[in-house]
């Protein structure tokens, strides 16, 4: 067997960790008895149209056509329907012929990566990250390089950034809205990313891509925009899935592209479409490939997430926590009152508060509370987060 396949096998991700632990719990003491903020699940419903364009694609559309096999990049109509709606709406300049259908952001990050880099290659990953990301690139024998994020406005310390590329850098992945911390690239730190690949590729004479990962990127609450890459840098791959916006995590459906403007174009969308050969993603779960055209620009109700989030922001901050206000995703991202966010874990769990320490993010300090949760489990947690802060002497 691979060594290296059997140790990832053998340990969990420290989130999945935690919300079997957290089922065990459940199970044990009674589910209303255990405040789990481990997972990114979403906790509201697919809307209705969802559900009526299955039922629609299942009693009209021959169904040896709908559960066969379609090409291995996608349905060419529905590759064509994506690309449309991202030209209305982000006018992102994008060609259906350069978006491959995938099983979900995973899938679309790890073919990304695998076409792009070689081993030895480097990939920056700006910290905190998901951490899934560095299982992806290290597989393919690259090095991650993670930069901190600026702990005041999680935006990227860009002293940091410039200081972390090399003549090896093939990469830099970024991820607005952000898993863990629920921050939004602003425009101007797009710029100046922008600003230092633009230098740096032509210091190396070969590009720089840049990997945006979207799942989140309708999921924001201030008045902010999530900026569309492939407006700003030319060696711009996007991964997006619709598990969140839609609420259709299990479905196992998204889509990565490469911007039109990209150096080699062509012989980049063919690495694309090989790394998908070579990892078995042919062919996107079809069901849900056709479902796309319809349900383009929809997302589930985010009134929930949105009042879910300035509940516990209100509640976090009476209790004494430090919360920072993120624009977007389902996350808070709470700073750790001693300076062992595993410890500051462990006796949260002891109160049975599961949330997640960021360590496994790629920093420390922190833990990620998921708020993509029934708003009653908010309230009932509370107490709970009181005699949490109380322990800390934040409150009384
Ligand atoms: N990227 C980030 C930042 C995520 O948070 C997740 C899932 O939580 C993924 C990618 C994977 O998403 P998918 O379910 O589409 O594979």
């Amino acid at each position: 067997m691979n060594e290296k396949m059997r140790e990832l096998g053998a340990r969990r991700s420290a989130i999945r960790e935690l919300f079997e632990y957290g089922k065990r719990r459940k199970a044990e003491i009674g589910a209303d008895r255990v405040f789990d903020f481990s997972i990114g699940n979403p906790s509201v419903p697919a809307p209705e149209r969802v559900r009526e364009t299955l039922v629609r694609l299942l009693s009209e559309k021959d169904p040896v056509a709908l559960h066969g096999y379609t090409s291995a990049q996608g349905d060419p109509s529905v590759r064509a329907a994506i690309a449309d709606y991202l030209n209305r709406t982000y006018n992102a300049g994008v060609d259906a012929n350069l978006i491959y259908l995938t099983a979900g952001a995973a899938a679309s990050l790890t073919i990304s990566l695998t076409a792009l880099l070689n081993p030895g290659d480097e990939a920056i990953l700006l910290a905190p990250f998901f951490p899934e990301y560095r299982v992806f690139a290290e597989r393919t024998g690259a090095k991650v390089v993670s930069v901190p994020a600026d702990p005041k406005t999680l935006q990227p310390d860009f002293k940091s950034l410039e200081a972390a590329f090399s003549e090896k850098t093939r990469v830099l992945l970024v991820n607005s809205p952000n898993n863990p911390t629920g921050a939004v690239l602003t425009e101007e730190s797009i710029r100046r990313i922008v600003g230092l690949l633009e230098v740096n590729q032509r210091k190396q004479g070969s590009p720089i891509w840049l990997i945006s990962d979207e799942p989140y990127r309708e999921l924001v609450w201030g008045d902010v925009t999530v900026p569309y890459l492939t407006r700003y840098y030319a060696n711009t791959l996007v991964c997006y899935s619709f598990s969140k916006s839609l609420s259709l995590p299990g479905e196992r459906i998204g889509y990565v592209l490469v911007s039109p403007k990209a150096e080699k174009v062509s012989d980049i969308y063919a690495a694309v479409c090989g790394a998908g050969r070579a990892l078995g993603f042919v062919c996107a779960p079809s069901l849900f490939q056709y479902m796309i055209p319809d349900c383009l620009g929809l997302t589930s109700d985010l009134s929930v997430y949105r009042s879910n989030r300035e509940r516990f922001l209100a509640g976090l901050r009476e209790c004494g926590f430090r919360v920072i206000n993120p624009d977007g995703a389902f996350y808070l991202f709470v700073e750790s009152p001693e300076p062992d966010a595993n410890a500051f874990a462990e006796r949260a769990k002891s109160l049975e508060l599961l949330v997640v320490p960021s360590d496994s993010f790629g920093c420390t300090g922190f833990v990620r509370i998921s708020y993509c949760v029934s708003p009653d489990l908010i309230e009932r947690s509370m107490p709970a987060f009181r005699k949490l802060a109380a322990s800390y002497g934040l409150c009384k």
